[in-house]
């Protein structure tokens, strides 16, 4: 017998060539990310119905009826069914705080209501009279109504429309309920979206196009090599592939879609680990003296001693900077743990190298604060720091960007502008960014453009959680600064309500008498600019007026120009101003010591690492700091463990736990490691840094919330794996290759030596 020429692997053929895939739909499927057979196979069900607990209504009937007759013996008949129907009607019933959302599903057998009495706006435009749905729940009467209370709902399939047939597949059979509900085993529920749902693509659509793919599954090649297969104890591709889209039973389903997940990882992780062995070993980077006088006349001049922590940091980076390659490090620490004075002792070792630095923060109130803080560190020192920014005047900016250019300015702090068209480095060296999330990895490319190869030293203002480094900065080495400066008492936080707010006061006038200064915070009430500048000033004046007023007040906001910034600023700093009013603008960074009270007002509306960085403004120096979280009465109160009965303004159930949970944490907790992880479970990843551009990748199939031990493995394989063939030239690699090219071409400029 003569082998078959090598075809395609199949999993990267294009949607649209599937039977019953016409351009509307293919247009839309490649919307949400499916544009090959291999990202409709890891589009995977959302959830399976396990046709044990399928019955009709009039099942759900007999059973429920059987269960009150007789409560004490079949107490295990006490479970939760699932029914499928269409919605026959819907409607909002009752007034105000009666009111309830009542939905009437019927199937072939009996009619029934589904009702809710939280979230009644919520649930009131969600569905559509002919929709199939799966609800599932506990079943109860109500006078002699059949109800489900509260139920689970899955989409099925939309209400049936004419234009539909167009894009149909004529060859594949429309997805039947009740021969599908007889052929015993898992029935999968498909995840849809309202643009996909329009041309039929939801749930049973979704099943359709796979059983027109499935057939394809012989000519789908194998993506992981043997020996991953074999340790990992990992099912072939095409039988996980199979199983997950047509289960039969739940436990290989487990295990199908363990395999999935795992290969969604190891790519990722692969890519990571090609990434950073070009960058460490074929990339050449300034191998740095690190004996530097300047380094060390600047820590004898500190007034403290460097905690143990900030000395590993130091000796790891330094032992990075030594070598002759890039140096690509994340500096991970808690806010105040002391990241900046590392920071900057490195960079001193680079201009005593006869190198330029950069300090790039994330906003101009931090790039003019952190240049502060650098140039009186280096008071004594022989060393030019310079500021660029995006709101100096042209004659200043001018003369910064000459002396950028001749290399004559050792040090520039500054924002974004730093990597801008038109700012032209002599010798870069080392580049320190202040991150703050706010940088994606792109921008951290472009500003390695700037020098030949300079290191990078990249620090996060709060924690981030293990998984999420792993993945956001995977190709990066970790240093972690787990400790703060032995001086500092941990602040106290404490939950007061509205009507506490005399009390509150008090205590804010007590400490300022003791010689300390505070902080009053608020949120961004709207969207808009204005309004919120609106409140923070209308806030700012009553206090003045009404509250402190024999007391010196400034504020600060978003919308000032940097010269009233800047001057608000050193009053604070320098104590002539007692209390700064401010919006969210002095989340991040802002070092002034003798502030010892945060007051957040309306703190249920800030986000948990926000509120931490908040409080990271106070216990900054020695005293005794307090955090005051201020909110509605009610929520105070169920924090507290106290009943209470929402007053409405927090509407939707969901955010109102969320903002119960966040608030419990702050006053559990000031461990900032803590604070993410629970962050990150409440946010979920997406959501996490505030901002979509984050750079976080999406799985489709693996949760990098839950399947953290997964990532380990996958992510130590794929690192062993670049490790023992960085070119992946084995034969027994070719198909990772094949796949690279079929899926990630962007990586493969990665494994061809530049
Ligand atoms: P981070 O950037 O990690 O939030 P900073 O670098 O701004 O923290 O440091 C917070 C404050 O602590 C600064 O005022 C800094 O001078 C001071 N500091 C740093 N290291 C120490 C130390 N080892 N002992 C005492 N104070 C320190
Ligand atoms: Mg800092």
């Amino acid at each position: 017998m003569s082998t078959p020429p090598p075809s395609p692997n199949a999993l990267s053929m294009p949607v649209r060539f599937l039977k019953g895939v016409g351009p509307k739909k293919s247009a839309i499927l490649e919307q949400y990310g499916i544009a090959t057979l291999q990202e409709l196979f890891f589009h995977v069900p959302r959830r399976y119905l396990d046709r044990s607990v399928i019955v009709t209504i009039e099942e759900l009937r007999r059973l429920s009826r059987r269960q009150s007759a007789n409560e004490q013996s079949l107490a295990d008949v006490r479970r939760d069914y699932t029914v499928v129907g269409e919605v026959r009607s819907f409607d909002v019933v009752g007034f105000r705080a009666k009111a309830r959302f009542v939905l009437v599903l019927a199937d072939k057998s009996a009619s029934m209501q589904c009702v809710w009495f939280g979230g009644v706006r919520y649930w009131k435009d969600r569905f559509t009279i002919g929709e199939t749905l799966a609800v599932s729940g506990e079943p109860s009467y109500f006078g002699n109504v059949l109800q489900f209370v509260h139920p689970d709902i899955d989409r099925i399939a939309g209400a049936k429309k004419e234009e539909e047939v167009e894009d149909a597949d004529v060859e594949t059979p429309q997805v039947d309920w009740t021969s599908m509900l007889n052929s015993g085993g898992m029935v999968p529920v498909y995840p849809s979206g309202k643009d996909l749902e329009r041309v039929g693509l939801d749930s049973s659509g979704f099943r359709r196009l796979l059983a027109s793919a499935i057939r394809q599954l012989n000519a789908v090649r194998e993506t992981l090599p043997d020996t991953i297969l074999q340790r990992r104890r990992l099912l072939p591709l095409t039988s996980a592939i199979q199983t997950v889209h047509f289960p039969k039973a739940a436990d290989i389903l487990e295990e199908s879609l363990r395999r999935l997940k795992y290969e969604e990882l190891f790519y990722f992780q692969l890519i990571l680990a090609l990434k950073r062995h070009r960058v460490k070993h074929e990339t050449k980077g300034i191998a740095f003296n690190v004996q530097s006088k300047l380094a060390r006349q600047l820590l004898d001049s500190l007034p403290f001693e460097l905690t143990r922590a900030q000395v590993r940091a130091i000796k790891e980076i330094t032992a990075d900077m030594a070598l002759p390659k890039p140096l690509n490090r994340l500096l991970q620490g808690d806010v105040g743990s002391g990241k900046t004075i590392v920071a900057l002792l490195c960079m001193l070792i680079a201009v005593e190298n006869g190198y330029q630095t950069v300090f790039m923060a994330p906003t101009e109130i931090l790039a003019e604060q952190h240049f502060k803080t650098l140039a009186a560190l280096l008071r004594s020192l022989p060393v030019n720091v310079r500021l660029l920014v995006g709101g100096q005047r042209s004659r200043l900016r001018k003369d910064v960007l000459a002396d950028v250019q001749r290399g004559s300015a050792q040090m520039v702090v500054g924002t974004h502008v730093l990597f801008e068209k038109g700012v032209e480095f002599a010798n870069l060296g080392f580049v320190v960014i202040d991150e703050q999330h706010r940088f994606g990895v792109l921008q951290r490319a472009s500003l390695r453009k700037k020098g030949v190869n300079p290191d990078v030293l990249v620090m996060t203002a709060t924690p981030i959680p293990r998984t999420l480094s792993m993945t956001l900065y995977g190709d990066l080495d970790v240093s972690i600064i787990n400790e703060l400066p032995r001086d500092r008492k941990p602040i106290k936080t404490i939950l007061r309500h509205d009507q506490e707010k005399e009390s509150v006061f008090r205590f804010v006038r007590e400490q300022i008498r003791e010689g300390r200064q505070a902080y009053f915070v608020y949120p961004l009430i709207e969207e808009s600019e204005k309004v919120d500048l609106k409140a923070a000033t209308v806030h700012f004046e009553h206090l003045q007026r009404d509250v402190f007023a024999d007391l010196r007040l400034g504020l600060l906001h978003g919308r000032l120009s940097s010269e009233d910034k800047d001057a608000v600023m050193a009053k604070f700093k320098s104590r002539e101003i007692d209390i700064l009013v401010a919006t969210t603008v002095i989340e991040v960074g802002i070092d002034v010591p003798n502030a010892s009270v945060m007051v957040i007002e309306n703190a249920e509306r800030f986000g948990l690492s926000q509120l931490h960085q908040l409080r990271g403004r106070v216990g900054r120096g020695s005293d005794q700091s307090h955090c005051i979280l201020l909110t509605e009465a009610w929520l105070a109160r169920k924090v507290k463990g106290i009943k209470g009965r929402p007053d409405g303004r927090v509407q939707a159930m969901e955010e109102q736990r969320q903002a119960e949970q966040r608030l419990a944490t702050m006053v559990r907790t000031t461990d900032g490691f803590e604070i993410a992880e629970v962050d990150l479970q409440l946010r979920g990843p997406g959501d996490f840094f505030g901002t979509r551009q984050s750079g976080i990748p999406e799985f489709k199939v693996a949760n990098i919330l839950t399947d953290t031990s997964l990532l380990d493995l996958a992510r130590a394989d794929a690192f062993a794996l670049v490790d023992h063939d960085p070119q992946l030239k084995l034969p027994e690699h070719h198909d990772i290759i094949d796949h690279l090219r079929g899926h990630f071409r962007d990586a493969l400029a990665l494994v061809r030596v530049g």
